[in-house]
């Protein structure tokens, strides 16, 4: 049995950078690093499942849970709140193993305030060009609805800088690839060549100047 005491590693990303697909793989790829599910009050979408995807609350259950101090942090996203539960993370540290939270920046930045322990990083799309393209999807939304969101991710990208490492999801399996290489160098304590190679600031400010 392991005596390592887990991390908790924090992944956020502007949205429309493919931040759930790397962070599903990266946890299919790695028996180290389970997922934090969270609690959300927004309406479950099809395919997705209560207490695998998400624990799936009414407003009033999740007021509870932010009155009885239950969570590590929360947020309210597009008008629904979303929550880490500290219970979602102590067992799976306890045993040993990392914790990844796939969360947005604002809750990001509340864990960066109450752990030492956790990891951070940031994903980036390849240009705003592509971030654009995925935002548009199947042009199926108003082109205000468009512009909405792609204000939204550029103030996410503001956030980038204080996170350890900046990775582009530039191809899928290249960026879980990266990731990987991120935990175990974390784990192993050899991190000065992969931070190196990861700043976030200068990689950020490359995104907005192209
Ligand atoms: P979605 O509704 O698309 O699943 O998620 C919307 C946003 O909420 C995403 O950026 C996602 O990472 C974020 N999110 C999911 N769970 C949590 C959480 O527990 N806390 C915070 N702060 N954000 C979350």
């Amino acid at each position: 049995m392991s005596t390592r005491r887990g991390f908790p590693v924090v992944v956020a990303a502007p949205s429309g950078t493919g931040k759930t697909t790397v962070c599903r793989a990266v946890v299919a790829r790695d028996p180290d690093i389970v997922f934090s599910i969270s609690h959300t009050t927004r309406p479950m979408r099809r395919g997705e499942l209560d207490g695998v995807d998400y624990h799936f609350v009414s407003p009033e259950q999740f007021d509870r849970g932010v009155a009885a101090g239950d969570f590590l942090e929360w947020a309210t996203y597009n008008g629904n709140r979303y929550g880490t539960s500290w219970r979602a993370i102590d067992a799976p540290l306890g045993d040993g193993h990392d914790v990844l939270l796939e969360i947005e920046v604002q809750g990001a930045r509340q864990v960066r305030a109450k752990r030492d322990d956790a990891r951070f990083i940031f994903l980036l799309p390849p240009s705003l060009a592509t971030l654009r393209e995925r935002l548009e999807g199947r042009g199926s939304d108003a082109s205000e609805v468009i512009a909405a969101r792609l204000e939204l991710a550029r103030r996410e990208l503001e956030d980038g800088p204080r996170f350890d490492y900046a990775v582009v999801n530039d191809d899928l399996d290249a960026c879980v690839a990266e990731v990987l290489a991120i935990l175990s160098a974390e784990r192993d304590g050899e991190t000065a060549s992969l931070r190196a190679r990861h700043v976030p600031g200068p990689a950020i400010e490359a995104l907005l100047r192209a």
